[in-house]
C-alpha cells in the first residue's frame, strides 16, 4: 500500500466532474490496490473520508471511516448517487484534507438515501443520518467539483485551525 499525494485547493482536479467507474473494472487488481491506497492515505492524514479526485484521480470513488451506530466501519462507495434528501437540516463544522487549516460551518440535510456499488461491485442502497450523512454529502460533492467552502451560506464562521482550537474546539469538527 502507499500513501498518495493529496491535491490541495487550487488544483484543477478538485473542480472537475469525476467519471463513473466501469463496473467490470471494480474487481481488478489495480483498482483494488488504488482503493487500499486511498484508505491508507485517509488514515495517514487522519481524515474520516477521502474522494478519488483528492488524490488526483477524477473517478467516482469515495472511502470513509466515520463514526456510525456500528462503530467505525470501513466504507467504500463507487459511483454513488444520493437519491433522497430528508426534510431536516443539520449544521456541522467541516474541514477538508484538501483545504489546509480551515474549518467552517455547513448546513446540510440530516438524512439521505444513497445508492451505488461497494468495492466488490455489488449494489448498495442505504439511508444515512448524522455525521455519516454529512460525510457522504461532503465526499459526493468532491465528485462534482465542489468543496465545503462552496456550501457555506455564512462565511463568517470560517475559522483558522489554531483559532478553532482556541475558541470552538468544544464544538464538534468534522474533518473530511
Ligand atoms: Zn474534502
Amino acid at each position: 500500500m502507499a500513501v498518495l499525494k493529496i491535491a490541495k485547493l487550487g488544483n484543477p482536479v478538485l473542480r472537475k466532474i469525476a467519471l463513473p467507474v466501469a463496473p467490470e473494472e471494480i474487481r481488478s487488481r489495480p483498482l483494488q490496490q488504488f482503493i487500499d491506497d486511498m484508505l491508507e492515505t485517509m488514515r495517514a492524514a487522519e481524515g474520516i473520508g477521502l474522494a478519488a479526485p483528492q488524490v488526483s484521480r477524477s473517478e467516482q470513488i469515495i472511502v470513509m471511516e466515520c463514526r456510525g451506530e456500528e462503530g467505525f466501519p470501513e466504507r467504500v462507495l463507487i459511483n454513488p448517487t444520493i437519491v433522497y434528501y430528508g426534510p431536516h437540516q443539520v449544521e456541522m463544522w467541516e474541514g477538508c484534507l484538501s483545504v489546509d487549516g480551515l474549518r467552517g460551518k455547513v448546513l446540510r440535510p440530516s438524512m439521505i438515501r444513497v445508492q451505488g456499488l461497494d468495492r466488490k461491485g455489488s449494489p448498495v442502497d442505504f439511508e444515512a443520518t448524522g455525521l455519516l450523512a454529512v460525510c457522504i454529502q461532503h465526499e459526493v460533492d468532491h465528485l462534482i467539483g465542489k468543496v465545503f467552502l462552496d456550501r457555506m451560506t455564512d462565511l463568517s464562521t470560517l475559522t483558522q485551525l489554531d483559532e478553532f482550537d482556541h475558541y470552538w474546539r468544544q464544538e464538534h469538527a468534522t474533518v473530511i
